[in-house]
C-alpha cells in the first residue's frame, strides 16, 4: 500500500481520533493508523471524563454509562466522608463506544482509518515525512505526508527514532471488572492499606459491573484482596488467592519534551499530557489535540512545517498544562509520604473545617491547582490545625530525608 496524505496520525486512541476530525474538518486530508484491529479494542480504562470536556470538545453523549455527582471516600484507618457535589462533575464512558464514536465522526468528514498495521519507522526529510508500518502478515506499508503526528499513548519507541523527549516516570495504572449485585455510589480509597504510593477507585458501570482500580507499582494482590474483602466480601478473590483477571497498564507522568521535530508532532499521552494528580488523560490530550490542530493549520497556511513553527505547539500546551503535571506530580510525592494516621487526620479536617464546602464552591474535576492553592489559604482561617500541620511537615521532611540520603526508613 502506497499512499499520500497531508497529515498521517499514528495511533487511533481518542486524542488522535479527535485531532484526525478536527484537521479534516478543516480541509486537510488525514490518515490514522492504528496497530489494533479495532477502535477500541481492549482498552484499560475506567473511562471517567470531566463535565468540561463534553461541552468543550463537543463529545457524543452516547458513550456514556452514568454522571458521578456523589462519591464516598474512605481511608485505610477506617475513616469515612460522604461527599455529594452541587451538579454531575464527571461521567463514566464506555471507553469502545467512546471511541468507536469519534473514529465516525472523523470518517464521516473524510478521514481513513487503516486498523492492523503497525508503524515501525518515521523518516523525515525536508520536503516530506515517509512512514512505514508492518501489516498482520509482516508486509510492510508505505506512506507520506506534510506532517506525521505520534498519538501513540505510552508507546515511546517512535519517540526515540527521532530524538523526541520521554516522561520522567510512569505509574502503573491496574484495574479489575467485577460483577456485584450492590447499589452505592463510586469510591475512592486513600492510605497504604489501599495502595502503598498511590490512591484506589470503585466505580459502578452498566447494571451490576464495578470497575475496581488502584495506582501503584508496587504488587497490587495484596491491596486489591483487601478491597475486595472491604467491600466485595461476596467475590472469589477475597479470601483466596484466584483474584479476577487483572489489566495493568503504564501511565505516563511528566511532560514529553521535546514533543516536536522536523514535520513531527506529539500529541495526548504521547506528550506527556495527563492529569499527574489522577492518572487521567483523556481531557489533557484532547487540550493537546486542539493546540496541535491551531499550529498544524498555521504550517499548511504558510507552507513551514519545519521545527521553527511547529516549536509554537510545545510552547502553547506548555503554558496551559505545565504547571498542572507538575504542581500534580509534587502532590503525588506529598501524598505518597503520608502514612496512614496522617491520611486519617486528614480525613478530621476536611470533615471539621470547612473544606467540603470549598470543594464544593471550587473544585474542578480537571484543573487541579487552583484548588490546591485555596486549600492551602484557606488552613490560614483555622490556627488550632497548625499543630497537626506541624506534625505533618515534620513527617513529609523526615521522610524526604531518607529518601534523598537512601537509607531504609526507622521502623515506626
Ligand atoms: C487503569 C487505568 C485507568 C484509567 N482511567 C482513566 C480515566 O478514568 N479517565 C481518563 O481520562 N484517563 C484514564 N486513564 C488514562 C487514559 O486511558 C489514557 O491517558 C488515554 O487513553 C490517552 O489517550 P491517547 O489517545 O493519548 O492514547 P491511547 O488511548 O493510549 O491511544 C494510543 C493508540 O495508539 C496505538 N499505537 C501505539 N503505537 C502505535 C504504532 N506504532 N502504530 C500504530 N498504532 C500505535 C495504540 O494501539 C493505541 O490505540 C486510565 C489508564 C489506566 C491504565
Amino acid at each position: 500500500m502506497n499512499l499520500i496524505k497531508d497529515v498521517v496520525i499514528v495511533g487511533g486512541g481518542p486524542v488522535g481520533l479527535y485531532l484526525a476530525g478536527s484537521l479534516a474538518r478543516s480541509g486537510l486530508e488525514v490518515l490514522t493508523i492504528e496497530k489494533k484491529k479495532e477502535i477500541g479494542e481492549d482498552i484499560i480504562c475506567t473511562g471517567i471524563i470531566g463535565q468540561e470536556a463534553f461541552t468543550k470538545f463537543q463529545l457524543a453523549p452516547s458513550s456514556i454509562d452514568h454522571a458521578l455527582q456523589d462519591v464516598e471516600l474512605f481511608s485505610s484507618a477506617g475513616g469515612r466522608i460522604k461527599y455529594h457535589h452541587p451538579f454531575p462533575f464527571a461521567y463514566v464512558v464506555d471507553r469502545k463506544v467512546f471511541d468507536q464514536s469519534l473514529a465516525r465522526r472523523a470518517q464521516d468528514v473524510g478521514v481513513e482509518i487503516l486498523t492492523g498495521l503497525e508503524v515501525k519507522e518515521i523518516i523525515p526529510s525536508p520536503t516530506k515525512v515517509k512512514i512505514v508500518a508492518q501489516g498482520p502478515e509482516n508486509q510492510m506499508n508505505f506512506f507520506q505526508a506534510k506532517i506525521c503526528v505520534l498519538a501513540t499513548g505510552n508507546n515511546f519507541y517512535l519517540h526515540q527514532q527521532l530524538g523526541l523527549g520521554k516522561p520522567s516516570q510512569f505509574v502503573l495504572g491496574r484495574q479489575v471488572d467485577l460483577v456485584a449485585e450492590q447499589s452505592a455510589p463510586a469510591r475512592l480509597c486513600l492510605g497504604k492499606a489501599f495502595s502503598p504510593d498511590g490512591f484506589a477507585w470503585q466505580i459502578p458501570f452498566k447494571e451490576k459491573g464495578w470497575k475496581i482500580g488502584l495506582l501503584t507499582s508496587s504488587d497490587p494482590r495484596p491491596y486489591l484482596r483487601k478491597i475486595l474483602k472491604s467491600f466485595f466480601p461476596l467475590i472469589p478473590g477475597s479470601e483466596n488467592n484466584n483474584l479476577p483477571p487483572l489489566s495493568t497498564k503504564a501511565i505516563a507522568q511528566g511532560i514529553v519534551s521535546p514533543s516536536f521535530a522536523n514535520r513531527i508532532l506529539a500529541v495526548g499521552e504521547a506528550a506527556g499530557q495527563v492529569k499527574t494528580t489522577t492518572g487521567g488523560g483523556v481531557f489533557y490530550g484532547l487540550v493537546g489535540a486542539q493546540l496541535a490542530e491551531e499550529t498544524i493549520l498555521e504550517a499548511f497556511q504558510r507552507g513551514v512545517y519545519d521545527e521553527s513553527l511547529l516549536s509554537g505547539y510545545e510552547k502553547r500546551w506548555r503554558e496551559r498544562l505545565e504547571s498542572e503535571i507538575r504542581i500534580g506530580l509534587i502532590m503525588r510525592k506529598v501524598y505518597s509520604l503520608l502514612n496512614d494516621k496522617d491520611v486519617n487526620l486528614l480525613f478530621q479536617i476536611a470533615r471539621e473545617d470547612g473544606i467540603l464546602p470549598l470543594i464544593q464552591d471550587q473544585g474542578n474535576f480537571d484543573w487541579h491547582s487552583g484548588l490546591i492553592m485555596s486549600l492551602i489559604r484557606h488552613l490560614y482561617h483555622y490556627p488550632h490545625r497548625i499543630p497537626a500541620f506541624i506534625h505533618l511537615s515534620r513527617e513529609i521532611w523526615q521522610k524526604t530525608k531518607y529518601i534523598t540520603s537512601g537509607e531504609a526508613f526507622p521502623k515506626s
